[in-house]
Parts: C-alpha cells; sequence; structure tokens
C-alpha cells in the first residue's frame, strides 16, 4: 500500500505498490466520469461497467465526482444507471454543489445569485438555501459561472460583466479551459471565464471551486463521507492534481485524455499514486516498482533506466499483457531523474517497445 500523504507529497518518485485489489484497499472510489466511466458522447468506456458493478459487489462504496455543473446530480445518476451501473443522486457530486457551498459560507440565506450557467447550478444554489436570479439589477450578492451548454447566449456574460464591475464577489464552478465534447474539443467554463475576465479589464479573481482546488474535494468528502478514498481518474492537472492537493491516493486510468508520454512527463503534483489502462485496475493489486540499485527500476519482468536523453526500457514481453508494468517502471525511471520538475527525457523508443 502507499505511504502516507505527508510524504507522498514530498516524494512521489514512482508509482506505489498494493498487495491487495485496490477496492478492498480503500473504502471509496471518487471517480471522474467523463473518459473514465463513459465517453464524451456518453456511451460507457470498455470494461468500465463491469468492473465498477464488481468493486461495489466487494464493498467498495462509488461516488461520482464532476467538475460539469450542467447536469444535475439526478441526471447523472439516471445516465450510470441506464449504463448498467446504478447510481442515487447522493452518489454525484458536482462543482455546481461545490461552487454552492462556497457562495453559502459568504453571504446571508436567501440572498439573490446572479447565475451564468445551467440548470445543475441553479439546483445547487436552491439546495443551498440561496435565490438564483438572471439579471445584474436583481441586486445579486455574488455572481456564479458555471458551463451553461452550448445554447448560453452572449448575453449571459455582459450580466455577470455587470455586476462584476459593479463590484459584486465572483465565483466559479471550475476553470477548464476545454470540455470534450463527440465532435471534438469545445470551450469550457474556463474559456467563458476569460471572456468575462477581459470584458471586465481583468480586475477581478474568481473563487474557483473545481477540481483541483479543494473545495471540490471537501464537498465530496463532505458528501460521501469516506474515510479512506482513492480518486480515480484520466486527466492530470484536475483529477490526480486535486487528490494531491487533498492528499490523498489516486488512481490514473489512461482510457481519457492522458496517456503514457504525459504520464512520465508529469511533475510532482500530476503524478498519480497508482496507473491502470482501465477501470478493472480497481479489482487487482499493484506490484511494486523496485529500484535494483544500478539506477535502473524494475517492475514485473521490465527494467527502465535513463540513458543519455533517454529512456531506456529492456526484458518484458512487447506486446505481451503486462505492458502497464513496463509503463510502471518508467515512471520510476522518468519521476527520480526528473525530481521536482518534468522529465524531459525521450521516451518514444521506450514506449513503442510497449506498443504504446
Ligand atoms: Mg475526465
Amino acid at each position: 500500500m502507499a505511504r502516507d500523504g505527508q510524504e507522498r507529497r514530498t516524494e512521489r518518485s514512482r508509482p506505489g505498490g498494493s498487495a491487495v485489489a485496490l477496492s478492498t484497499a480503500y473504502d471509496t472510489a471518487l471517480l471522474d466520469l467523463d473518459g473514465v466511466v463513459y465517453f464524451a458522447g456518453g456511451a460507457a468506456i470498455p470494461y468500465a461497467v463491469e468492473a465498477l458493478v464488481a468493486a461495489r459487489d466487494g464493498g467498495m462504496r462509488l461516488a461520482y465526482v464532476t467538475n460539469n455543473a450542467l447536469r444535475t446530480p439526478d441526471a447523472v445518476a439516471a445516465h450510470l444507471t441506464e449504463l448498467g451501473v446504478p447510481a442515487a443522486p447522493g452518489d454525484v457530486v458536482t462543482s455546481a454543489q461545490a461552487v454552492a457551498r462556497l457562495v453559502a459560507e459568504d453571504v446571508p440565506a436567501g440572498s439573490p445569485v446572479l447565475v451564468v450557467g445551467g440548470e445543475g447550478l441553479r439546483v445547487a444554489l436552491r439546495e443551498r438555501g440561496l435565490v438564483p436570479v438572471e439579471s445584474a439589477d436583481d441586486g445579486p450578492v455574488a455572481v456564479v459561472q458555471g458551463y451553461g451548454g452550448p445554447d448560453m447566449g452572449w448575453g449571459r456574460f455582459a450580466e455577470a460583466a455587470y455586476a462584476i464591475g459593479r463590484g459584486v464577489p465572483w465565483y466559479a464552478s471550475n476553470t477548464d479551459l476545454t470540455i470534450p465534447g463527440a465532435r471534438g474539443i469545445g470551450p469550457g467554463n474556463g474559456a467563458a471565464v476569460e471572456v468575462v475576465r477581459i470584458a471586465t479589464g481583468g480586475r477581478a479573481e474568481p473563487k474557483v471551486a473545481g477540481k483541483p482546488q479543494p473545495p471540490m474535494h471537501r464537498e465530496t468528502v463532505l458528501r460521501t463521507g469516506a474515510e479512506r478514498p482513492l480518486v480515480v481518474g484520466d486527466r492530470l492537472d484536475t483529477d490526480i492534481e486535486g487528490a494531491f492537493n487533498g492528499g490523498v491516493d489516486s488512481l490514473l486510468v489512461l482510457t481519457g485524455v492522458t496517456d503514457a508520454a504525459a504520464l512520465l512527463a508529469a511533475v510532482p503534483e500530476h503524478r498519480p499514486t497508482y496507473v491502470a489502462a482501465d477501470l478493472r485496475g480497481l479489482l487487482t493489486g499493484q506490484p511494486e516498482v523496485e529500484a535494483d540499485g544500478a539506477g535502473g527500476f524494475r517492475c514485473g519482468g521490465w527494467r527502465a533506466s535513463a540513458s543519455g536523453d533517454a529512456l531506456v526500457l529492456e526484458g518484458g514481453e512487447p506486446g505481451g499483457p503486462d505492458v502497464l508494468d513496463g509503463v510502471r517502471a518508467l515512471c520510476g525511471a522518468a519521476w527520480t531523474r526528473a525530481g521536482s520538475g518534468a522529465c524531459g527525457l525521450d521516451a518514444g523508443k521506450a514506449l513503442a517497445r510497449l506498443g504504446l
């Protein structure tokens, strides 16, 4: 099992090992959705449904944590249930809920709050006793901005700019610059925040709730009651960094936006505790990555080292079933060489040997 959070914060130079299945080593999986459970188009990622059902049958609690503030927890739970992973609205935590809590801590109950976003945000604000309003002239005491979907009009950004220009405090559910869709990459809430920032002369700064910021992790732990959570995600700069900031362990799955090359180049706060090809990684232990005393790192049958300006991978069975062990060994070599920075070594040949 991984070392304690404090130590890891300064010293994650290789992936951790676990002698038992992660689904038994941790009480709750805090799962990202896009790129982990389903694709941007909404279809389930291969093996995700079976793995989640098996993990839950084994006693692991499943919770879903999304930066997307557009959909309500009810809508997300219905989608998961339709895919074959029965979920209740209470199993879903959104950045809309996290930002609503932030606002509610700062303003009196019953306050009007200007919403620039979708239904998920309005529902979350009402849940905290706040009153969503639509105009800067409605006397808002806060402006909250969240992803509003493709049909949100330009006038919404203008209302935010008017209110912020009058000195009203500004909040954002999250600042993801992009949002993946079935037809490509579109502008996310972070891009919309920048529109408002430019329009207001760059003088105001929003309070941000979503991953990787601590309010999102706090909201998640409060709602799930997780005592030994494992964050499971596909993005280094939101999911994994959020786990790092919260001092909890994390599992990166390679089914979303992060490939093995990006993992090897990760800076310390982006290095996950564990890595797996997909969610089946919840159901297994994780092999240790061992330093061999000669500058190399071994995992499974693989040995990785740094030589000149490249990472070198030896042994193993190219294209075989344990290529993830090769990735783990390479993480040891790359992260140790990088120290507190990012590894600049060429990983092309080593990854080609793994078929990645
Ligand atoms: Mg994701």
